[in-house]
């Protein structure tokens, strides 16, 4: 029997060829230069940081050449599919405005490189294993987990790389010896287990000899130095499923992908794919090996962010939270591209998409993430969108993660001025980070979530009934600002108190306090908190009716 023939009884029912393949899948017709980009999550459910992270990555990449960037779903490990996991990584992307052009979408394929589903594809991954096979490039392995352990004791004793590799598995070479030849075609006949192994053509390291080394290309670290592969690594499983590394070959090429963005943790592995490329008779794609996410753990040490210790890792985080996604977009640029934050300074008002992406300027070793600069850089986001637009975001987000803040939406008008507070000023504030955190900054603003969080200063805290009538029965909701505060002023000085802090600060014996004990009484009666915006604007917007409400609230409970 020859490979041919060997092929043939593994596939019987495969009819088609690679060729057949090349056919339906041509080169894209794209301009010179475009990149086609893809993301291959596996349907766990569960959407992090480092999938939004790559994601972005071939987005810009794409996006920026004029190129094309698709959804593929790796489910082939099929014990991990979770209902709607798709939905879930379209939805949480599409939040953070990552969008595909291509692919698996919630209404079915969409291009013509498809099917985009790894499980859909059996036929395809079968048809280049069969034609692998009819190479002698790939047999089929019958040993068992029992032979491989022992194979493994034997390697370890005799200190030799573990693995099958040539040498190790008596299969691999089915076609020298009668006996093995013979019994592989009964195996198969009697429908026995099996995996495909790629029959390597690397040479394993016999002691005293070094191995052999490719150059690889990575646009983000450079010049790749890698080690042949010599392992006859598994393309398709007992089931009849491919592993990654086939499945990701198999796939890229007939995808027509030109740069493949995955995390570092595959860079062990890239041996593999270099030679199954070489093997396949195909372009390599171009490799970025996105660094992990790191963070400054508990002990102040850099470590990688957990599923289980980090909840910031999980997307639903950012959204729950209410971060907007224009703050987290931001952001991740600052981490992906070191002169992004330059580039900002320089352009503060242009929209993000003009800055020049790259992969070159992106960091190889660990890329720190920190919560507490995703807030600063928050706060300056939200500066730049509109306190409409914003309201609106807010609206959104309770409507989805906290319906107990509906009443904050029932005047928009009203809420926006609320945002607005403050913003367009020389040295804008910057309270505003994420929604939840702003709903609560806000919460005073409604009788519904209002209440006294601070105490009266001690040095006014037994006038305050007097201040407070008094300031009821001078309030003009008319005054301008420095009317408003004149009247303050005289309160202050007719109950004891030094019109102007620098006096108290001269002769304290003189007075029981000074103008800001009073006037942190007022706010604290309008605000529960002994800090706020100004006080003149605040009830500007409140309304007079809101004003006087507060201030008697703040009588009769005392
Ligand atoms: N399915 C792989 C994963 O979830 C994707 C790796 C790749 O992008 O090639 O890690």
């Amino acid at each position: 029997m020859d490979y041919k023939e060997l092929s043939q009884l593994i596939y019987p029912e495969i009819t088609k060829t690679p060729e057949d393949y090349e056919a339906m899948y041509p080169p894209r017709n794209l301009p010179e230069g475009a990149m086609v980009t893809r993301l291959g999550p596996s349907p766990t459910g569960f959407i992090h940081l480092g999938n939004l992270y790559g994601a972005f990555v071939d987005e810009r990449l794409a996006h920026q050449s004029g190129g094309v960037f698709y959804l593929r779903i790796e489910d082939t490990d099929d014990k991990r599919f979770v209902e709607n996991a798709v939905e879930t990584v379209i939805s949480s992307l599409g939040f953070f405005d990552i969008k595909f052009d291509e692919g698996v979408t919630e209404h079915g394929d969409v291009g013509d490189y498809g099917d985009y589903t790894q499980s859909h594809r059996g036929e395809i991954y079968r048809t280049f294993a069969k034609w692998l096979i009819a190479q002698g490039k790939a047999y089929p392995c019958f040993l068992t987990s029992e032979e491989i352990d022992s194979i493994r004791a034997e390697q370890e004793a005799q200190k030799l790389a573990p693995g099958i590799y040539a040498g190790w598995s008596r299969y691999r070479d089915w076609d020298k010896d009668p006996e093995i030849q013979a019994e592989v075609i009964s195996k198969i006949k009697a429908g026995e287990d099996f995996v495909i192994r790629l029959r390597s053509e690397g040479t394993p390291n016999a002691a005293g000899q070094d191995i052999k080394r490719n150059k690889v290309v990575d646009a983000i670290r450079g010049g790749l130095d890698v080690p042949e592969n010599f392992q006859d690594i598994v393309i398709i499983k007992t089931t009849g499923i491919p592993t990654y590394h086939f499945a990701h070959v198999i796939d890229d090429h007939l995808m027509r992908t030109t740069h493949v963005v995955r995390g570092e943790e595959w860079l062990p592995s890239l041996p593999i794919h270099v030679e199954l490329f070489r093997d396949m008779g195909w372009e390599l794609p171009v490799y970025c090996h996105t660094a992990q996410l790191m963070k400054i753990g508990e002990e102040g040490h850099k470590r990688k962010l957990s599923k289980r210790k980090d909840p910031e890792l999980s997307l639903s985080y950012y959204r729950d939270m209410g971060y907007h996604p224009a703050a987290v977009r931001e952001y991740l640029l600052t981490i992906l591209n070191s002169n992004f934050e330059e580039w900002r300074i320089a352009n503060p008002e242009a929209d993000i998409d003009q800055f020049k992406f790259t992969t070159e300027k992106m960091s190889n070793s660990g890329a720190l993430f920190d919560l507490d600069k995703l807030n600063d850089v928050s706060k300056d986001v939200l500066l730049r969108i509109p306190a409409e637009e914003l309201a609106q975001f807010l609206k959104n987000w309770s409507d989805e993660f906290a319906p107990e803040y509906g009443f904050m939406f029932e005047d928009m008008d009203y809420l926006t001025q609320i945002l607005n507070i403050g913003r367009g000023d020389k040295k804008p504030r910057k309270d505003l980070i994420y929604a939840r955190q702003i709903v609560s900054f806000i919460s005073y603003f409604f009788d519904e979530s209002f209440k006294i969080e601070d105490k009266y200063p001690e040095e006014a805290a037994e006038d305050a009934d007097e201040i407070l009538r008094e300031y009821l029965s001078t309030y003009d909701h008319s005054d301008d600002q420095s009317q408003w505060f004149e009247k303050i002023r005289e309160i202050a000085s007719s109950c004891g108190y030094a019109a102007k802090p620098k006096d108290y600060k001269k002769n304290p014996d003189d007075y029981k306090g000074h103008v800001g004990h009073v006037s942190t009484v007022i706010r604290i009666a309008l605000m529960g908190r002994a800090q706020s915006p100004d006080v003149w604007t605040i009830q500007q917007i409140m309304g007079e009716k809101k004003v006087r409400q507060r201030i008697e609230q703040a009588l009769t409970d005392r």
